[in-house]
């Protein structure tokens, strides 16, 4: 165990956000997650980082706050946190972000709290975010096993077992097995990876056609200078990093305008604390114009509602259906591995490296380009067995993508 958690730490810093000499580490962990995150640090302190500079957060402080804080402290977002988190931005620092939270943390939270306080926070951080647009600093997500959230992936185990039964499927989605070969293995991946993507950028689609029996007829442009990305990310300064470890996905952005149809989710949707189940989006000219669902259907219509973006798409995403992520038909309450686990959209944002030269677009720039804009972005899983996507190119050919629910090459 203590030789997977050290080889997942290195995966983490050195292939993550691939730490540089002289680079600040700026590292958010759960503080029950103390010894994992000394453990990052160490390995960054060793690969020559300047400072580790350690950010605290805590399920049942957050929670707390949401119940009891006084009503007007979630319209608000502390100017020195965001000036804190837009300086380290600037120069380039990394960002690894530890989280292991508990699905069901903010359960029975007033929903309306929940949004403001993400409004605010979103507003606050837009220069932040625009330096993430504009990829000016490496950053990364793993993910970490703890009783609640184990708990809920596993309700039949104990809770040691559950802990441990989670820490195996981690450990298994990221190719660590305690014996020095993750970083090898995650290169290997990254390298199958980019040859999806060197095909799909081959193509140059002006739209995809998504069907299944789940009752998905869904037309999907792309914007016109769209690039499939996967994987591995390059900073503007040259750095290499892989944000999501664990990803499997080939990702791109859809015209804003240009989806019509009707989609289904084919997993539950866990959003704050909540499950969302059986999504159904009838889409028309991008907008979602009719939101249903057989349950959380509330939290689901005030989740694209937090501003106009949020009820269009933003991000159109391939995953095969034989990933091992989704081979271990798990869900997981958690998008850094449910996203893994099949093919998906995302209501919100598009991320502007989705775009040729979008990196040094401005706003209206992206906008120009078709991409989509918000201070969200969700993504929610319509991949099955028997999906069907059929490629359709400018020039009139069709190519079949995806079939029975994998890749057609
Ligand atoms: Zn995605
Ligand atoms: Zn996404």
């Amino acid at each position: 165990m203590e030789n997977k958690l050290r080889e997942y730490a290195e995966l983490l810093v050195e292939v993550g956000v691939n730490i540089q000499k002289g680079q600040t580490l700026l590292l958010f962990a759960p503080v029950d997650h103390a010894p994992f995150a000394r453990m990052c640090a160490d390995v960054a302190y060793e690969n020559g980082c300047r400072e580790v500079v350690m950010m605290w957060n805590d399920d049942h402080m957050t929670r707390a706050k949401y119940l009891h804080a006084d009503d007007a402290v979630f319209d608000e977002f502390p100017q020195y946190r965001a000036d804190m988190m837009t300086m380290y931005a600037k120069e380039g620092a990394a960002f690894l972000h530890l989280i292991s939270d508990d699905p069901e943390n903010l359960l029975g939270v007033d929903s309306d709290r929940i949004l403001r306080s993400h409004k605010a926070s979103g507003q606050k951080l837009l220069e932040y975010r625009r330096y993430q647009d504009q990829n000016v600093f490496p950053w990364g997500i793993g993910a970490l096993s703890s009783p609640k959230w184990a708990k809920k992936v596993f309700p039949a185990l104990s809770e040691a077992e559950a802990v441990d039964a989670l820490w195996d499927k981690i450990f298994m989605a990221c190719r660590v097995k305690g014996d020095g070969t993750a970083v090898e293995a995650w290169r290997q991946h990254a390298e199958n990876l980019r040859k999806h993507v060197e095909i799909l950028n081959g193509y140059r689609f002006e739209k995809l056609h998504y069907e299944n029996a789940l009752g998905t007829d869904l037309w999907v442009e792309l914007a016109d200078e769209h690039i499939w990305e996967a994987g591995g990310d390059c900073t503007a300064s040259g750095q290499d990093y892989m944000p999501n470890i664990p990803t499997e996905e080939c990702f791109t952005a859809n015209k804003k305008t240009g989806i019509n149809g009707v989609v289904c989710a084919s997993m539950p949707l866990c959003r704050d604390g909540n499950v969302i189940e059986n999504i159904r989006f009838t889409m028309e000219n991008g907008k979602i114009v009719k939101a249903e669902a057989t349950k959380g259907e509330e939290i689901l219509k005030a989740a694209i509602s937090v501003d106009e973006g949020a009820s269009y798409f933003g991000e159109v995403a391939l995953v095969p259906y034989d990933s091992p992520i989704s081979n271990s038909k798990t869900l997981y309450y958690e998008t850094l591995f449910d996203e893994n686990a099949a093919c998906h959209f995302a209501f919100g944002k598009a991320y502007a490296s989705n775009v040729k030269g979008g990196t040094e677009m401005s706003k209206d720039e992206l906008k120009a380009a078709g991409l989509n804009d918000s201070i969200t972005h969700v993504d929610f899983m319509v991949g099955t067995a028997d999906l069907k996507v059929t490629g359709y190119t400018h020039d009139g050919r069709e190519i079949p993508v995806f079939i029975d629910g994998n890749f057609a090459f």
